[in-house]
């Protein structure tokens, strides 16, 4: 632990020196004299809105020609921030996914299918390079194709199936419309953690019948790949040998006791490219006290509660109220007010989008832009509800935007 502060002290330092991101946020600060846990939990947070600031690459910590690889995720205004990868990053994360795998029970005899997409999104590659790693055949398929994914699963006999929840449950459905269940020899499944997962998992394990693990991660710190649940299935296990993570209190920033729930923060001091310290995920969780059963010495987290900001989860996607808000200023025939409903029908995903137009008119093309904007932009299929104008509640305060009504 010592150690690990020591690191992390010494990746504040790197940062400060060599990232103008940095040097801006920690201005003034002689982390040169900070040596005790106290003297790091001192130190200010970073948040996404820095790292959209940063955008291109004010935040990188090493010359260009080191980096090897960007990712890019959607910050919270739609802006990009993008991620820099050394090779050494790179192998970094390999190895910890390489080790989900290896907690899973996965070995070389395994046929590990990735259906999440590939790109500058972190998911389909940190799959496959975690895959590889380990020595298992991997079919690098990606986002869609269900004809082929079926297909592929009953010819190439994968027994492990990557995917988000929502994914796992349309393969699950055609594995039963089409009575493939004898036909396919899927073991495992291996789901990015979803909050609304439950009743999904249950309905895909009637068709399956396969073991779930939930993996952690997120783009900014490496991708999907630093934790996952092991065969206990209580809480995930994380690797500090990597990053450090901490739980604070959300509203007043500091460090809880263990157990406690609150916000997932995390210093990724072994990071090159971009080594990000005291990183607020915005993810509710709380560390499971006392060892695990299965023995694995890497502490565990629990299934993640929710969010300490705004920001919501469908169908996989990170998407935050600024940039449903972008797309509908896009629309002249709508009015500032908005709110977005998330539902569970028939176990799916659904986000309905309330406006209010301007003046009596043609709601029919109205709601037709805004299925066509938020698929382009967002890459969500949302069901639009155009009413009329002072229908939507006002308030003096932060209106709320979000409703989220799903079980
Ligand atoms: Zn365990």
């Amino acid at each position: 632990m010592e150690n690990t502060i020591q690191q992390c002290l010494e990746a504040a330092k790197c940062v400060q020196e060599k990232s103008p991101m940095y040097r801006r946020i920690f201005e003034g600060i002689d982390i040169d004299k900070m040596k005790t846990k106290e003297d790091f939990e001192s130190l200010p947070f970073t948040d996404k809105n820095d790292l959209r600031d940063a955008y291109p690459l004010d935040a990188c910590a090493v010359p260009m020609e080191d980096v090897v690889r960007i990712h890019s995720s959607s910050g919270t205004t739609g802006m990009p921030i993008i991620m820099p990868y050394t090779a050494q990053d790179i192998k970094d994360w390999a190895q910890m996914f390489s080790r989900c795998y290896e907690i899973a029970g996965i070995t070389k005899h395994d046929v590990v299918q990735i259906t999440p997409g590939f790109g500058l999104w972190t998911a389909g590659l940190g799959f496959l390079n975690g895959a590889e790693h380990r020595g298992a055949l991997s079919i690098p398929i990606g986002a869609g194709q269900t004809e082929k994914q079926l297909q592929f699963m009953q010819d190439l006999g994968t027994t492990v199936i990557c995917c988000t929840s929502s994914y796992a449950l349309v393969l699950a459905e055609e594995v039963d419309k089409r009575r493939l269940r004898s036909k396919i020899s899927l073991k495992k499944g291996i789901f990015g953690s979803e909050r609304w997962g439950d009743k999904i998992r249950e309905r895909i394990y009637e068709s399956l019948g396969i073991e779930f693990y939930d993996i952690y991660g997120l783009t900014e710190i490496y991708g999907p790949g630093i934790g996952i649940d092991c065969g206990e299935h209580c809480g995930m296990h994380v690797f500090d040998d990597c990053v450090y993570f901490e739980i604070i209190d959300p509203k007043t920033g500091k460090v809880l006791p263990e157990g406690e729930e609150g916000e997932l923060v995390c210093t990724t001091f072994r990071r090159q490219a971009e080594p990000l310290i005291r990183y607020r995920t915005h993810d509710i969780t709380r560390f499971i006290p006392g060892k695990c059963k299965c023995g694995l010495p890497y502490p565990r987290i629990d299934r993640i509660k929710g969010r300490s900001d705004d920001m919501f989860k469908i169908k996989g996607t990170n998407i935050f109220p600024a940039q449903v808000e972008n797309v509908l200023k896009q629309i002249p025939g709508l009015g500032s007010e908005y709110r977005i409903i998330l539902k569970n029908i028939e176990l799916r995903d659904k986000m309905i989008v309330q406006a209010e137009m301007k003046e009596e008119q043609n709601s029919r093309q109205l709601e037709e832009q805004v299925i066509r904007l938020c698929k382009s932009v967002l890459g969500i299929i949302v069901e639009p509800q155009i009413v009329s104008m002072g229908t939507l509640p006002r308030s003096e305060k932060k209106t709320q935007r979000v409703f989220d009504e799903r079980y």
